[in-house]
């Protein structure tokens, strides 16, 4: 994998999630990060998680590389190099004590493993990926199925709010919200990342 620098997530990008959530639907994208230490990939083998901070749910993502400095106006192809699917891992009940204290959720977010990608393939361009739906399975069976042309904030909008927020360039990621379906995970979990039929990566869920 290139190096990463910064990584940024998209919360509430599905207005079915939020609803599953009990959360209003955002009316500018709501962002937050994960430290690099999260980073861990779906290479087929384990990847350790907290067993005792309450239930940690998947949320399946499409996530994006930046490959280069933005520049207002810059356009997706130019900007994107690469994209794959992951999975930012939330230690849901902490994020739901965060939540009603009104505190940043990085505890429920930056853990070391939260921030899940499996293999990066070329970006072939927004229409393309339209048509094709990305995929969670957990154990063989599919929990969460989503498109990106259902995003409430589209890709374009996402990358101009992030850079005119916070700053981005080469080694960017960015997660890009999550589809409604997300649950949590138990030891032995096996989880599969599809892009349409073929599996971009996969792994087993290890709770220590
Ligand atoms: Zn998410």
């Amino acid at each position: 994998m290139n190096k990463v620098n910064n990584i940024y997530c998209v919360g509430r990008n599905y207005a079915a999630h939020a609803k599953e959530l009990q959360n209003e639907v955002p009316t500018s994208p709501m962002l937050f990060s994960k430290p690099t230490h999260a980073l861990a990939k779906a290479a087929g083998r384990e990847v350790s998680l907290s067993g005792n901070r309450g239930s940690i749910h998947f949320e399946t993502e499409i996530v994006i590389r930046i490959g280069k400095p933005y520049e207002q106006g810059i356009k997706l192809e130019d900007i994107i190099d690469s994209f794959t699917i992951g999975i930012d891992f939330t230690l849901r009940d902490v994020q739901n004590e965060l939540k009603k204290k009104g505190h940043p959720w990085l505890l429920a977010k930056g853990f070391p493993n939260s921030a899940i990608v499996s293999k990066f393939i070329p970006f072939p361009g927004i229409e393309e990926m339209k048509k094709i739906d990305f995929i969670l399975q957990k154990n063989g069976e599919t929990v969460q199925q989503g498109n990106i042309k259902n995003m409430l904030f589209d890709l374009q909008t996402i990358i101009d709010f992030t850079a005119l927020n916070f700053g981005l360039g080469e080694g960017d990621l960015i997660y890009t919200g999550t589809p409604e379906g997300v649950g949590p995970v138990n030891d032995m979990d096996h989880l599969t990342l599809f892009w349409g039929n073929s599996v971009l990566g996969e792994c087993f869920i290890k709770l220590e």
